[in-house]
């Protein structure tokens, strides 16, 4: 279902013009707008949900082949030395459009900005580690 009021449901179903790589019936690739090095492209979903956590099984199962498929496809056109996948969910996780995409971002051995993409490591106690993995298991 698209959402009238979303502006990646206009672009992943051709409302709206793209620099389109890729089509096929559940997905959209195209070209981010703001780049954070070359050939930076989104998979975006022709159906909306706004995260992961509304995202169908059988589309999240889609989206990640086609991850494979794009990054293979882009590192050999691109000659990219590296590549990473990110998908954010939540304002606080850095989500600025709320409809899922994942970010397929090639990387180079000169690109300017980031090593990698980063956060802070932290050093907790075996006590705390046990307690989150008990929490989680
Ligand atoms: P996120 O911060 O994970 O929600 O990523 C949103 C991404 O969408 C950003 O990298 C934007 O540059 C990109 N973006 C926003 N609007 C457009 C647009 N109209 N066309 C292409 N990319 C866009
Ligand atoms: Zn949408």
């Amino acid at each position: 279902m698209k959402d009238d009021n979303c502006i990646f449901c206009k672009l992943a179903n051709g409302d709206i013009p793209t620099r389109s790589i890729y089509e096929d019936e559940t997905f959209r690739v195209f070209l981010d707008a703001a780049p954070a090095t070359k050939g930076h492209a989104l998979i975006v979903p022709k159906d909306h949900a706004a995260n992961l956590y509304e995202l169908p099984d059988e589309t999240a199962g889609k989206a990640l082949i086609l991850a494979k498929k794009m990054a293979a496809h882009m590192t050999e056109k691109l000659g990219c030395d590296g590549f990473n996948v990110v998908q954010n969910n939540g304002e606080i996780a850095g989500q600025t459009v709320f409809h899922f995409h994942m970010h397929l971002i090639p990387r180079y051995k000169d690109d300017a900005n980031m090593n990698r993409f980063v956060w802070n490591p932290t050093s907790p106690s075996d006590e705390e580690l046990d307690a989150v993995q008990g929490l989680l298991k």
